[in-house]
């Protein structure tokens, strides 16, 4: 057997799993031990400056200098009491994950010794040199430096021996280069907005939060068999492997009971996450084979945002202590599911409602259906910008392909939602309403909340799904930063409820009762917006069909996709709530063609070496053992006898030259094609010809390589195989 495949199953079959203790029975003994949070704050900080990040946190507004040192020195004392040496401003630039420059406390003190120095600039801003971030050309290089700033509504943690303070990524004019900044801004958008709606219903309400509860999924793999592929290892995905007999067919893996080797790992990464105040709480296998899912309880979708993010990290980390790796990529094997991260989405009040979940009397729900139908709304104008916020090189694997919602945009929202909506249509005319009529309207709409505890049906093939007191954003891809997603559904919505209120405003001042006008822009709304409603499943051929001849959007190419975000609508959304300015907008186009470039070419790049240095080599190596083969027949045998043996093997030998030969040509086209692709200068017009010249070629030769698989000697194959990999946990 290749030696590399050989050591990497003998390392395997070695594994012994990892113990892990938690330090207590109690959870709340050790949870977010490593947050410089509420408590902490109270311990190590004046009275001032601890009401000074309060109410920061809590308005919105900034932190002075003078205040900021306070801050800094209390951070500092509570960092060296947890053995902490450096800091590092945290942030995530355009890239996959975040970013972290370590500098050490350590410093000259005015008399020239050594002192441990964290002073409120510090803490505030950092300028890292930062030209190797992508910026979408924003900065030039003779200004390359961007800033960070301190993200207060994020408590600062500590990793390692390292203290690390949430912060925005600023580029040296003031644009974005990171995904947290449009967020945050999204995130305020969304709130002025909704504030506005809520305000019909009850005056009390004063800030609306946006909540997101995300569910990774993601897959672990043994380390050594892992190393055993290069495709893997550099791609996040193998290129080539055909199926294993069995993989998920007989769906014995979901919700199975853990292997002792993966629970010690998920025992030691939630503890690691609750020291670090990630309020993990679910975790099961998922459909495939090696597949596992993870679930927080949602939080305030910033924070939750950050806390996915360090969570991806700490994963990768523990994940090796215990000799696996983790795969985040949204499909890193064929022909089983791939990874999504669900985004569970909602909004609520600081009067302590969730706006997405019916209410307990007739206004709760005439707000709660108000939230539904602007949401609806909001989706069906931007289709586009949505799937542009989720459809990347990786992730465009996952979507369409048939365990996934497809790449048509649609809304579940169960029976009785959707049945009330028709109701609104039904009943609602354009004459005033009777106060018989309107008292039978509201009577209906107050028995929703009964009606859907009774109904929790659930649509697993949506890709946006309304789930009792949230929707659920499932086509959002388990490698990507939520904030992409987030930013471009709360900027959406904004941008919706502002309509809103400016409609049912104008109705109120040509007269119209309040709760009349509002039913008559919501029966608008639902009119106009039900093309997307779509209760129906997701996966099959017709949808596809059906979605058509609604008029829905079904776009499978990621530059195509991605090129929507400068569409009318999409712009209406970002820039016109203030989330992204024109040229912001435009750099984060450029950077995602980038992207989608850079990992298509590398894909490329992987799949030819491995192609023409490990696979042909081997099976042109098989194929002369069968040559010799036939040859010593034909020595020993009379010809009558040697042609009937032979003819089989002859025929072998020829498959075998046929899948070489292929193999050869495609990755020549594929090499001349890319060096074409190489030539265009410009971002998008180069991720379009990746797109339509290159791509193609990936599968194409995987499928010559996937054949050769099933007829080489097992013992000659270089790569570690799909049943190797999947089912040794
Ligand atoms: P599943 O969807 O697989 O049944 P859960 O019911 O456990 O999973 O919920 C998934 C996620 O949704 C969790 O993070 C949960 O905290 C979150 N969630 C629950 N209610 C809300 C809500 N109103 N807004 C946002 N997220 C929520
Ligand atoms: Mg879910």
């Amino acid at each position: 057997m290749s030696t590399i495949r050989f050591q990497a199953l003998t390392e395997l079959l070695s594994r012994v799993p990892k113990e892990v203790k938690l330090p207590s029975n109690k959870v709340t003994d050790y949870y977010g031990d490593l947050v410089f949070n509420t408590d902490s704050m109270r311990k190590y900080l004046s009275k001032e400056a601890f009401k000074a990040v309060i109410d920061a946190n809590q308005n919105g507004g900034a932190i002075d200098r003078k205040m900021a040192s306070g801050v800094a020195a209390g951070m500092k004392a509570w960092a060296i009491e947890n053995n902490v040496t450096h800091y590092t401003h945290w942030f995530q630039p355009l890239t996959d994950g975040t970013a972290e420059k370590h500098d050490g406390f350590i410093d000259y003190g005015d008399g020239g010794h050594m002192i441990e120095n964290f002073s409120g600039d510090l803490l505030t801003q950092q300028e890292p040199d930062a030209s190797s971030f992508p910026s979408g050309g924003i900065r030039q290089t003779f200004e390359a430096r961007g800033y960070t700033a301190w993200d207060v509504s994020s408590p600062a943690f500590i990793v390692g021996t390292t203290l690390c303070i949430p912060t925005v990524f600023i580029s040296y004019t003031g644009e974005a280069l990171d995904y947290k900044t449009p967020l945050l801004k999204a995130l305020a958008a969304v709130d002025e907005a909704a504030v506005g709606v809520c305000q019909y219903f009850d005056k009390n309400v004063t800030k609306v939060h946006t909540n997101l509860g995300w569910e990774q999924e993601y897959f672990l793999i043994d380390e050594a068999l892992y190393q055993a592929r290069p495709d893997l290892a550099l791609t996040g995905r193998t290129l080539m492997g055909h199926s294993s007999s069995k993989d998920q067919q007989l769906d014995d893996h979901y919700f199975g009971s853990i292997p002792e080797r993966v629970t010690n790992f998920m025992m030691e990464l939630e503890l690691e996450c609750h020291k670090l105040g990630i309020p993990v709480k679910t975790r099961h296998n998922e459909v495939a084979p090696s597949q596992f899912e993870l679930a927080p309880i949602y939080e305030e979708a910033n924070l939750a945002n950050d806390h996915n993010q360090l969570l991806m990290d700490v994963m990768k980390k523990v994940a090796r202590h215990h000799k696996f790796r983790v795969l985040f990529h949204e499909k890193p094997f064929a022909g089983i599911n791939g990874s999504g991260k669900h985004n569970n989405w909602s909004l609520g009040t600081d009067t302590g409602v969730v706006l997405l979940a019916p209410g307990k009397n007739p206004k709760g729900n005439i707000q709660f259906l108000c939230f539904v139908v602007n949401t609806l709304m909001a989706v069906y104008k931007n289709q586009d910008l949505l799937r542009a916020s989720i459809l990347t090189a990786s992730n465009s694997h996952r979507l369409g392909a048939n365990e996934a919602p497809p790449s048509i945009i649609s809304a579940f929202l169960g029976d009785e939602v959707s049945k009330m909506l028709d109701k609104i249509v039904e009943e609602v005319g354009e004459r005033k309403m009777t106060p018989d009529e309107k008292t039978a309207l509201k009577l209906g709409i107050g028995r929703i909340p009964e009606i859907i505890l009774d109904n929790t049906d659930r649509n697993r093939t949506s890709p946006f799904a309304f789930t009792g007191n949230r929707f659920e954003f499932r086509a959002v891809g388990s490698s990507t930063n939520n904030a992409a997603a987030m930013t471009a559904l709360n900027a959406a919505v904004a941008v919706q409820l502002t309509e809103f209120k400016n409609a049912v405003d104008f109705l109120i001042e040509e007269g119209i009762k309040k709760d009349e006008a509002i039913f008559q822009v919501m029966k608008k709304m639902i009119i106009e917006s039900k093309p997307i409603r779509f209760n129906g499943d997701g996966y099959s051929d017709n949808w596809v069909e059906e979605a058509k001849e609604r008029g829905l959007t079904n776009i499978t190419s990621v530059p195509e996709s991605i090129s929507k975000y400068l569409d009318p609508e999409a712009k209406k959304a970002l820039v016109g709530s203030g989330v992204m300015t024109n040229k912001e907008l435009e750099a984060r186009v450029e950077v995602e063609m980038e992207k989608f470039t850079k990992k298509i070419q590398i894909e490329s790049r992987v799949l030819g070496d491995l192609a023409i240095n490990h696979i042909v080599p081997v099976a042109v190596a098989y194929q002369t053992k069968l040559i010799q083969n036939v040859q010593g027949l034909r020595d020993i045998f009379d010809n009558g006898e040697f042609e009937e043996m032979a003819g089989a093997r002859k025929d072998l030998i020829r498959q075998i030259s046929n899948h070489i030969s292929t193999i050869k040509a495609k990755v020549i086209g594929m090499v001349a094609a890319r060096k074409e692709c190489n030539m265009i200068e410009d971002a998008t017009e180069s991720a379009f010809a990746y797109d339509k010249n290159v791509c193609h070629y990936l599968d194409e030769i995987r499928y010559h390589i996937d054949k050769l698989e099933l007829v080489v000697d097992n013992e000659m194959w270089p790569l570690p195989k799909y049943r190797e990999l999947l089912f040794n946990n």
